[in-house]
C-alpha cells in the first residue's frame, strides 16, 4: 500500500508515519515530490487495515496496491487456472456456454430447454431450484424437486448443471444433484456459505455482487480457494448504477481488470446484466471480445408465461442464432465454443 501525505504534511507527521511502519516490522519507501509526500509501505502488509495510516495526522489517503487477496492472485499463480467441465476446458480455448431458464418450474420445460440449448452448443444447462427472489411473494424455486429434474434433464440431453445453492446448510444437499455450486450476487459475501462451497469439492461459479469492487469480488473468491477449491469461476453479471435503463450495468472492464490481477476463469452473464433479451446478444459480443472464457445465458421455451426473468430470457430459436452469431466473434479471437 502508499500512504499519500497531505499537502501541507510536517516533517515531523512524515517520521511518524515511518516510524509506524518500521513498528509494523515493514519497510517504508519514501518518495518526496514538490507538491506532496508519497510513503510506500513494502512487505507482507496483508492483513494490515488502511486505518493504521488513515487515523495518524498529515495523512491524505492510503491506495492498497495490491488487493489483501493472495491464492486469487497472479502473483501468486502467474498462469490461467484450466479445468474440465463435462469434458471441456474452462479458462482455456473453449468459450464454455451455459445456458437454461432462470428457475426450473417444470419437467417439461427443462426437459425442453435442455435438449434446445444443447443441440445449439451449450455445455452446462443452468436452471434454480432455490431462487434468491427480491420479494418474499415471487416464486422460490421447486427446491429439491428443482434439483431431481435438473439432474432428470442433465441426462436426457447430456449436459452438466449448474445451480443456486443459497445457504451452507443446503449445500450437501446441492452437490449431490449439480456439476457446479452457484453462489449468487446477492450471496457473494455469505462467509459461511462461502466457506461451505469451499469444503465442497465441486467447481462453484461465483457471482459478483450487486454493489461489489473487484477487490470485493477476488476476496470471496480467496474465501473459497482458501477452504482448498481451486475450482472457482467468477461471474460477472452486472453492478448497480445510475442508469436504470437497463437492469443492471455490465462492468465489461471488469473482464480485463481481473484477467489481469487473477489466474481464475471469468464468465458473463448478460441475461442478469441487461434484464432485456433484446441487449443479450450485443453484450456477449462484446464480453467474448474483451476476453471472457464463457457465458451464461438465460433461455426459456415460453417467456411470456415464466416464472422469472422472462423478459431477459432468449427463445429457443433466439439461443440457437445467438451461438452462430458468437462463433465469429470467438473465431476472431482466436478461440472456439
Ligand atoms: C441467477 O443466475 O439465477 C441469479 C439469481 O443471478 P444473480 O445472482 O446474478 O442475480
Ligand atoms: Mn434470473
Amino acid at each position: 500500500m502508499v500512504v499519500v501525505m497531505k499537502k501541507n504534511a510536517t516533517d515531523e507527521e512524515v517520521a511518524r508515519v515511518l516510524s509506524k511502519i518500521e513498528t509494523l516490522g515493514l519497510n517504508a519507501h519514501l518518495s518526496r515530490g514538490k507538491i506532496r509526500t508519497i510513503v510506500g509501505v513494502v512487505g507482507d502488509n496483508s492483513g494490515i487495515e488502511p486505518s493504521v495510516f488513515e487515523s495518524l495526522q498529515g495523512v491524505e489517503r492510503v491506495v492498497p496496491l495490491l488487493g489483501p487477496f493472495k491464492l486469487a492472485s497472479r502473483d501468486f499463480k502467474s498462469e490461467d487456472t484450466v479445468f474440465p467441465i463435462d469434458g471441456r476446458q474452462i479458462g482455456g480455448k473453449t468459450i464454455i456456454v451455459m445456458a437454461g431458464p432462470c428457475a426450473v418450474e417444470s419437467k417439461e420445460q427443462i426437459i425442453q430447454t435442455a435438449l434446445a440449448v444443447k443441440k445449439a452448443g451449450a455445455t452446462v444447462l443452468r436452471g434454480g431450484a432455490f431462487k434468491p427472489r427480491t420479494s418474499p411473494y415471487s416464486f422460490q424455486g421447486l427446491g429439491e424437486e428443482g434439483l431431481k429434474l435438473l439432474a432428470l434433464a442433465r441426462d436426457v440431453a447430456g449436459l452438466a448443471v449448474v445451480t443456486e445453492v443459497m445457504t451452507p446448510e443446503l449445500v450437501p444437499l446441492v452437490a449431490q444433484y449439480a456439476d457446479i455450486l452457484q453462489v449468487g450476487a446477492r450471496n457473494m459475501q455469505n462467509f459461511a456459505l462461502l466457506h461451505a462451497v469451499g469444503e465442497s469439492h465441486k467447481p462453484v461459479l461465483l457471482k459478483r455482487g450487486l454493489m461489489s469492487t473487484i477487490a470485493e469480488f477476488l476476496n470471496a473468491a480467496e474465501y473459497i480457494l482458501s477452504h482448498n477449491n481451486p475450482r472457482v469461476i467468477l461471474c460477472e453479471r452486472g453492478i448497480r448504477t445510475f442508469e436504470t435503463y437497463t437492469r443492471n450495468t455490465l462492468d465489461i472492464t471488469a473482464i480485463p481488470v481481473i484477467k489481469s490481477l487473477s489466474h481464475l476463469p471469468i464468465i458473463v452473464d448478460p441475461s442478469h446484466a441487461t434484464g432485456r433479451r433484446e441487449f443479450v446478444c450485443a453484450v456477449s459480443r462484446a464480453a467474448i471480445a474483451a476476453g471472457a472464457d464463457g457465458l451464461i445465458v438465460e433461455v426459456h421455451p415460453d417467456p411470456e408465461n415464466a416464472l422469472s426473468d422472462g423478459a431477459q430470457s432468449l427463445r429457443p430459436p433466439e439461443f440457437e442464432a445467438f451461438m452462430e452469431d458468437l462463433k465469429k466473434v470467438a473465431h476472431a479471437m482466436g478461440r472456439e465454443i
